[in-house]
């Protein structure tokens, strides 16, 4: 089962590719993390892509491609795979429909998560992330039982830089210029399913997995 998750910023897709990829068993690559990740450890890539990410811009195409690139040929896809926050436009969604190809493989299904924006920006201006496993908490509504450590690992909690409320606007400008056309480009393949994410992450998942039961 190889899987794509698009939505706007703090629809959930990450909390949601967590919860399918141990449903499913399936590896998630996340470039919004492997991103992260090469930001914090100061890599090359991390130095080229640090502003982008700060204010909400996308990454140059040829930097995320070939990170992408990288990260497929460590994972085993026969087991299948969930890609989150890649592709974000159309020339990564070619570049990766090509990649596919080229390890005889293709996307089965594209999970559109739609949330009203006044709630992705509440979500971003209370969400909190664990700097050791990348789980997500929220100050109202998933508070954890110590307070700013993750009850998953113990790592300390952060609120992203690109969670502050002005680049969380940029974000969302940039998803509707830039990655609502895949909306289009996978609806015309048949291969799209929308469902909305305001619920809670259970109501979510338990949606998500009903429309795959249905197109399976
Ligand atoms: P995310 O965690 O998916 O919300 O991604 C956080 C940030 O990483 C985005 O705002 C972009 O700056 C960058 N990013 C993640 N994925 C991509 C991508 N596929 N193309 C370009 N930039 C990306």
């Amino acid at each position: 089962m190889n899987l794509l998750l698009i939505g706007p910023p703090n629809a959930g897709k990450g909390t949601q590719a967590q919860l399918l990829t141990e449903h499913f068993g399936i590896p998630h690559l996340s470039t919004g993390n492997l991103l992260r990740e090469n930001i914090e450890q100061g890599t090359d890539l991390g130095k080229l892509a640090k502003s982008y990410v700060d204010s909400g811009q996308l990454v140059p195409d040829d930097l995320v491609i070939n990170l992408v690139e990288k990260a497929i040929e460590s994972i085993d896809l026969t087991k299948g795979v969930l890609f989150d926050g890649y592709p974000r436009n159309i020339a990564q969604a070619e570049n990766l429909d090509a990649l596919m190809a080229k390890h005889h493989s293709q996307l089965d299904t594209v999970i559109l998560i739609k949330v009203k924006k006044s709630l992705l920006i509440e979500r971003a201006i209370g969400r909190r992330v664990c700097t050791g496993c990348g789980a997500t908490y929220h100050v109202k509504t998933h508070i954890p039982k110590v307070p700013g450590l993750c009850d998953l690992c113990g790592s300390p909690l952060v609120h992203r830089r690109d969670d502050a409320e002005e680049v969380v606007e940029n974000r969302v400008k940039v998803y509707k210029e830039q990655t609502k056309p895949l909306v289009d480009y996978y609806k015309q393949t048949g291969r799209l399913l929308k469902v909305r994410g305001e619920g809670t992450k259970e109501k979510v998942f338990g949606d998500i997995i009903s429309l795959l039961g249905n197109n399976a």
